[in-house]
């Protein structure tokens, strides 16, 4: 007889040090529930759960999916309006064969350190304890104890930056299905007590990618079923934080092998994800006056990325850019609601000064005057991602304008999102290739884009709420010993252990 497993999901990544709560208006990226979540044919994770489930010949029953863009912790209404959506929705399916959903891993609200803990505690008291119950991640996940003991598999990314977000659907919906259908797995957690900036590593480069091989090597030997090695997003200033090994395999003894030597081979490069020292917006913008191949220098701002849920409303290397506006052609952005609506009033050649920046965290950085703006250009918000990532998903950054100061263009935007993508500038006619000097709210998926194009990237150390120096940010509630705020040794390491 058919399964049936019902699939929802709630995806987004929260940063403690962002002051503005995420809402319901947050979540319109993608929003659907009932029989439309059931047809998608894009390249998301719902999107690989729901085909999997189909092509095995199970009953998909939908819930409710929902995903926002990183930012602040969410309005805990938004959270309970899902749960209470969630919960009634499985009561009024009746008896469910299992569960798979879609979540980030590491999503904060206002009342709870661990939202995604407590959705899949709610889920697994809804469907007892013999229904099957997987979840996928995002790498950047914090995959709590209370997760493990919640849900029997967790899948997270195997890439960063993120290129597997169908996959990981496929991962956790065919580990839901082998496992109703008899298949003997085991799933195992053990945890790493260290968190490292997001710009500093990718599982394409060492020392990570040497490690993610070895995961993959042994799911391809038939050694386990499933791996994944989570960095948990750093800058969430909560009691239960680490990086995360979990592996599934058909019995708890090789499941553990493998997941210690996975978590022992992570402590032994701890350090090293913390990144190499960084440069200075000053050294930067003498790298690009002193660049004399014909492509620009990338400024990689990635204290203020919004896609690690930062404000995107730091000022700070423009502050540096200025005093040679009139030398170097210059792409800047940022989150000013206030200099937009003035830009419009304004209209397109309108000139005046504009104090640009501090405008949503103004603890993290101080605002700065750009004298003799001319209004260029104003915008409805959308444009089109160039990729290779999410490759033509259209984003909407709400109202915002192109200023020009010299040669320097900034583009003030109400929302903005995926900065690391070429048409974030481009969809706004800023031409990335004809300036000297690129400046990048993102941490690491720019990089995909304007290697190819950029003369040198520069990870430069700015304010923000996400601070690529751990340590100058006013965590003040992480557990104890948390590398890089204490030393930790190879006995801190919690070996791996089933939860359920
Ligand atoms: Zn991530």
């Amino acid at each position: 007889m058919s399964k049936r497993i019902f699939v929802c999901g709630l995806v987004q990544e929260s940063n403690s040090f962002n002051p503005k709560l995420a809402s319901h208006e947050a979540f319109t990226r993608t929003f659907c529930e009932g029989e439309a979540l059931l047809c998608g044919k894009g390249g998301n994770t719902i999107d690989g759960i729901v085909s999997t489930l189909t092509a095995r010949g199970c009953t998909v029953i939908p819930g409710r999916a929902m995903s926002a863009g990183s930012g602040g912790p969410v309005d805990a209404a938004v959270i309970e309006e899902f749960r209470t959506h969630t919960l009634s929705a499985l009561k009024a399916a009746g008896t469910v064969d299992g569960v798979v959903v879609s979540l980030h891993g590491a999503t904060l609200s206002e009342t709870s350190d661990d939202v995604c803990g407590d959705l899949l505690s709610a889920i697994r008291e809804a469907v007892g304890q013999t229904a099957v119950i997987a979840a996928a991640f995002d790498l950047h996940g914090n995959v709590t104890e209370r997760m493990a003991r919640a849900a029997d598999f967790l899948c997270g990314y195997l890439t960063y930056p993120h290129i597997d977000h169908y996959e990981v659907g496929v991962r956790a919906a065919t580990l839901a299905v082998d496992a109703l259908e008899g298949t003997p797995l085991v799933t195992v957690r053990a945890a790493v007590p260290f968190i490292a900036p997001a710009h500093a590593y990718t599982t394409a480069t060492e020392p990570l990618k040497s490690l993610m091989d070895k995961g993959h090597a042994l799911r391809a030997s038939g050694a386990i079923a499933d791996f994944s090695i989570f960095q948990a997003q750093p800058w969430m200033n909560i009691p239960e934080i680490a990086s995360t090994v979990i592996v599934t395999a058909k019995d708890e003894a090789t499941a553990t092998v493998a997941a210690d030597e996975l978590a022992h081979g992570l402590f032994a490069i701890h350090k090293e994800l913390q990144g190499a020292p960084l440069a200075t917006a000053e050294e930067v913008v003498r790298a690009a006056l002193e660049n004399i191949e014909d492509k620009p220098v990338v400024l990689v701002d990635s204290a203020d990325s919004p896609n690690a849920g930062a404000c995107g409303d730091c000022a700070t290397a423009l502050e540096a850019i200025l005093p040679y506006r009139d030398r170097l052609r210059v792409a800047f952005s940022l989150n000013d609601q206030a200099a937009v609506e003035r830009a419009f009033a304004l209209g397109v050649g309108g000139t005046g000064d504009f104090t640009l920046g501090a405008s949503i965290a103004p603890a993290l950085s101080r605002p700065v005057t750009v004298r003799d703006c001319t209004v260029k250009s104003l915008h409805s918000g959308r444009f089109v991602l160039e990729g290779p990532a999410e490759r033509g998903q259209p984003r909407n950054i709400g109202r915002s304008a192109v200023l020009v100061a010299d040669g320097v263009q900034i583009l003030v935007t109400t929302n903005a999102q995926n900065n690391g993508d070429k048409q974030f500038y481009r969809g706004f006619g800023i031409e990335p290739t004809l300036c000297d000097l690129v400046c990048v709210k993102a941490c690491t998926s720019l990089r995909a884009g304007y290697e190819p194009i950029s003369a040198a990237i520069y990870n430069t150390a700015t304010p923000g709420a996400a601070g690529p120096v751990l340590t100058s940010l006013p965590y003040d509630r992480i557990p104890t010993p948390l590398y890089p705020f204490a030393p930790i040794t190879e006995a801190d390491v919690t070996p791996a252990r089933r939860y359920r």
